[in-house]
């Protein structure tokens, strides 16, 4: 008998048998949020910056990309 504990990441495994990123999926897995409607944060903020979305979580980020992510943690970090 497996014990899983995280819920999202058994369900992940219930109905995909195993995750479709290299990096082997689990919480923090954008291909695995994007699957379960979870939030993605880069999916997000790439959206509201029109750009395009990453593939997977070893998909190299573009300057475009980390530029927005740079901004935003710079947002972040005055609040
Ligand atoms: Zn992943």
């Amino acid at each position: 008998m497996i014990y899983y504990t995280d819920r999202k990441e058994q369900i992940v495994i219930m109905l995909y048998g195993k995750c479709m990123c290299p990096c082997g999926g689990g919480q923090s897995c954008i291909v695995d949020r994007r699957e379960l409607n979870d939030w993605v944060h880069e999916d997000n903020l790439f959206l509201e910056n029109k750009l395009p979305l990453r593939k997977d979580c070893f998909q190299q980020y573009t300057n475009k990309q980390l530029k927005a992510l740079e901004n935003f943690t710079t947002k972040d970090s005055l609040c």
